[in-house]
């Protein structure tokens, strides 16, 4: 088959039918019109080839996720994710690999009622880059910095999962082949949790998507919040696989998954005590297993008690992109 001009390629597997923008793809620019008394959430993340995933993922996985770490951060907002853009470098247009790419995209997409309405397309080492909008009513969006001192902490689900199948990968941690397959589909398929974020506005003082583990992304909400945190491992959801490792000779590799694995993409949230029955009503009516972690305390450190009560020595840092 002739290979694809990036204009057909444009054509045959980014653009659709405009629905809700006012001007979609095709054009120079398109065309948004925000609904009356909302502001305009954005943000933009990208995904790099053997850094944010491996080469050889599977391209409907990869679809999916591209468009779920950025409906994460409008989560993470309380926003309503409307629109997206992508931008892409590819090293080849294959037609099969692309098509699959945009099936699990716009799987996604569709379920959350988002239009892709541009993008860029050029050859080059594969990377994607999205930038998602979204809408959230004036003076309601969930910011980092709103948490207090006796604040319940919760997190939205269970953590270090995704960090584990890397793990496995990387010859740290041996999975059986049924918790791989698990631990893999929540590294490739994860659940941006935009509902609870919506539900959150009226709920949460502060907010975060879990994306580079718990101790970095709770770290940046104490530090924007000028608080510290205390938080029970023992509360922490977990699978069980997970379970099984911190319980057995990898448990400290097993610890570093949960409290610092990248990639969960659960919400981390604060609230006032005198709101956790209302949280726990929320988690039901969601069918989400949201649990309290912790209480947010005055001052600025980070402190976690294991099992038996005591204080953990070492906290495992965060994930740094950066890193060498
Ligand atoms: P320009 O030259 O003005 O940057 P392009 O030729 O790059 O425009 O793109 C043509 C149209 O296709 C634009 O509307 C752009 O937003 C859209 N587009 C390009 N790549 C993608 C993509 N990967 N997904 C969705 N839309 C895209
Ligand atoms: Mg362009």
């Amino acid at each position: 088959m002739a290979a694809l001009t990036e204009f057909e390629l444009i054509d045959r597997f980014f653009r659709r039918p405009c629905r809700s923008a006012v001007l979609g793809v095709g054009d120079d620019a398109a065309l948004l019109r925000p609904s009356l008394g909302c502001e305009i959430a954005v943000s933009v993340d990208m995904l790099v080839a053997g850094r944010h995933f491996f080469e050889d993922v599977d391209p409907e996985s990869l679809g999916h996720k591209t468009l779920a770490v950025n409906l994460s951060d409008m989560a993470a907002m309380g926003a309503t994710p409307r629109w997206a853009l992508l931008a892409g470098a590819l090293p080849q247009a294959r037609s099969e690999w692309l098509a699959a790419f945009a099936r699990g995209f716009f799987a996604l997409a569709d379920a959350h009622g988002v239009e892709l309405v541009g993008g860029d397309t050029t050859r080059g080492p594969l990377t994607l880059c999205v930038t998602i909008i979204g809408e959230v009513p004036q003076g309601q969006a969930l910011r980092r910095s709103g948490a207090k001192p006796g604040d319940a902490i919760w997190v939205s689900g269970p953590l270090g999962d995704a960090a584990l199948a890397v793990a496995h990968r990387s010859r740290d941690i041996e999975l059986t082949s049924a918790e791989l397959a698990s631990c893999e589909r929540a590294l490739q398929r994860p659940n941006a949790r935009v509902a609870l974020g919506e539900r959150l506005r009226a709920v949460a003082t502060a907010a975060i998507d879990l994306s580079d583990g718990l101790t970095g992304d709770l770290g940046h909400v104490m530090e924007e919040s000028h608080v510290g945190a205390r938080v029970r491992l023992a509360a922490i959801p977990r699978s069980a696989a997970m379970e099984t490792r911190l319980r057995g000779p990898h448990r400290e590799a097993a610890l570093r998954c949960l409290l610092a694995g990248g990639d969960d993409y659960e919400l981390c949230f604060t609230a006032p005590t005198k709101r956790s029955a209302q949280v726990e009503a929320l988690g039901r009516e969601l069918g989400l297993g949201l649990a309290c972690i912790g209480t947010v305390t005055e001052g600025s450190t980070l402190l976690i008690d294991d099992e038996t009560g005591h204080r953990l020595a070492r906290v495992p840092r965060a994930f740094d992109h950066f890193a060498q």
